[in-house]
């Protein structure tokens, strides 16, 4: 039972960080073909969709933060738990080891990485007892940029845009209609949510993310919530926040409402949201020998069919070509929307190398340097480093720091996705510099732009966290806040605000 049961594990670990459930791909071909030609969202789309073969087809990791392993295990009465607990494990640390799943699990006060995917509370793994043979293995790998976008709301409440939302599914709808206008780009959209009415702080979290274990194109079987369901995917849209807030026509591809009971003094709504890069899958196993017998989720027999041919990205002839070290003088003739397709050394840089540098010089000169927001999957390989995964991770994160970086530092440009605050735009202005979006999660895409890793420092906090030297060719992305004072992503959020307060006014 055990090596069988083991190898069954890795295969679903393996196959749910490299290749999305058909269902996440038809809903992402929808939004694909919604989209205008030529506009950002659909340039960004058409990233996504290339990245979604790569992927499946180099067996490589869709998005580089491969996320919290979550395993839903129902056992046959009597089966030993503690064994398939042990085997999960190890499956966990022998995928993390073939650089499938990225080393995300650090420790919460030092923030020293565990290299495993091993450590307290770390993979996630329920187990439920059900009066069938076979062992039901489910797994979801959600990242921590949507993580991020999760809400909890206790109503009554008062919400900004929306007024009042009170115990009722109106006031619920409200809630949905707040979390996916509040998550913006900064979840990497289009994303799908998972949706617990009721239950307490705890439960309800747990309930909305099991939810995401349902297909995409499946019917709620409460009436009153598959109603919502279908009004909530018939008006969010409308909202036009598109792929990575980037404006356009397909904000979310999902939505599945559960509910628990609840106190009487308590009404939470709480809301899982999940990226693009919906990472789902299951497999059935046989009870006895622990050998896969057949997948949830896919049809193993039918071929995946591509999202999109694998051009690369498609120049229109606007694109702007820049070669690092950038000046002062080329980065302020940039102004938002504008292309760029960037070559030369970028430095990597997310939370530990932020928090290092207003403490310390930096390892490299960055004068004139690009810093990307990005934890890249590296593997050794010949002597050296390669890297098998690299997309941007949310910038956000780092508005306490970039401002300080960019002056001290005199970095030109920071590439990240779902854009930052105003005190960075502040400091973009004064020193000329800007922020480039590129696409979330298309970690394969960007990993065949880097031809080389030149060096890496601060190896001590990690490999996602360390400050990779890479030597790019042609990576695009998207000038969205410029060394003029404008931001697309304040111009998308205030343009969606005006249509949430639009919705705002129509009941359900
Ligand atoms: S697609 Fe974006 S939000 Fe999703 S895991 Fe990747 S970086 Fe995080």
């Amino acid at each position: 039972m055990a090596s069988a049961f083991f190898d069954s594990v890795l295969t679903l670990i393996v196959r749910t960080s490299t290749d999305l459930p058909p269902d996440v791909r038809t809903a992402m071909k929808a939004a694909m073909t919604a989209e205008t030609v030529g506009t950002r969202s659909a340039q960004a789309l058409s990233i996504i969709g290339q990245n979604i073969d790569l992927a499946a087809d180099c067996e490589g990791a869709i998005c580089q933060d491969t996320g919290m392993p979550t395993f839903e295990v129902k056992t046959p009465v009597g089966a030993n738990q503690i064994l398939m607990r042990q085997q999960i494990r190890e499956a966990v640390a022998e995928a993390t080891r073939r650089g499938k799943l990225r080393p995300n699990s650090v420790d919460s006060i030092t923030g020293e990485n565990s290299g495993t995917n091993l450590g307290p509370g770390t993979p996630i793994i329920h187990f439920e007892q059900w009066e069938k043979e076979d062992v039901e293995v489910k797994l979801i790998l959600k990242g921590g940029g949507c993580e991020n976008m999760n809400a909890q709301y206790s109503l009554p409440a008062e919400l900004p845009g929306l007024g009042r939302a009170d115990r009722t599914l109106a006031g619920v709808r409200k809630c949905i209609l707040h979390a996916v206008w509040q998550a913006q780009g900064k979840g990497c959209a289009p994303g799908a949510v998972g949706v617990c009415i009721g239950g307490d702080r705890t439960s309800g979290y747990v309930h909305a993310k099991e939810q995401l274990f349902r297909t995409l194109d499946d019917v709620n079987g409460d009436p009153r919530l598959a109603q919502l369901e279908a009004s909530i995917m018939g008006e969010v849209n409308r909202l036009g926040i598109g792929a990575m807030g980037f404006g356009g026509r397909t904000s979310l591809i999902g939505c599945k409402i559960g509910v628990l009971n609840r106190l009487p003094a308590s009404f939470f709504v709480s809301v899982a949201y999940d990226c693009w890069a919906f990472r789902r899958l299951g497999v059935v196993l046989d009870g006895r020998t622990g050998e896969l017998k057949d997948w949830l989720y896919r049809d193993a027999s039918t071929p995946v069919a591509a999202l999109a041919d694998q051009a690369g990205f498609r120049r229109t002839g606007r694109e702007v070509t820049l070669r690092t070290p950038l000046t002062e003088e080329q980065v302020r003739t940039l102004t938002v929307g504008d292309v760029v397709l960037l070559s030369g050394r970028v430095f990597t840089g997310r939370d530990a190398v932020h928090a290092h540098l207003m403490k310390h010089a930096p390892p490299v000169d960055l004068n004139g340097s690009v810093l990307y927001h990005c934890g890249p999957v590296v593997a050794k390989k010949d002597g050296g480093w390669v890297v098998t995964a690299a997309g941007p991770t949310t910038s956000i994160r780092e508005e306490p720091y970039q401002a300080d970086i960019i002056r001290r530092c005199g970095v030109r440009a920071v590439i990240g996705k779902g854009g930052m605050g105003a005190k960075t735009l502040g400091a973009l202005q004064e020193a000329g510099a800007v922020y480039l979006n590129a696409i979330g999660g298309a970690a394969q895409f960007y990993a065949r732009t880097i031809d080389r890793v030149d060096d890496v420092s601060l190896m001590e906090f990690g490999t996602p966290e360390a400050m990779w030297h890479l030597h790019v060719t042609d990576f695009p992305a998207i000038v969205t806040m410029d060394s003029h004072g404008n931001s697309l992503h304040k111009d998308v959020e205030q343009e969606s605000a005006n249509e949430l307060a639009g919705l705002a006014a129509i009941g359900i």
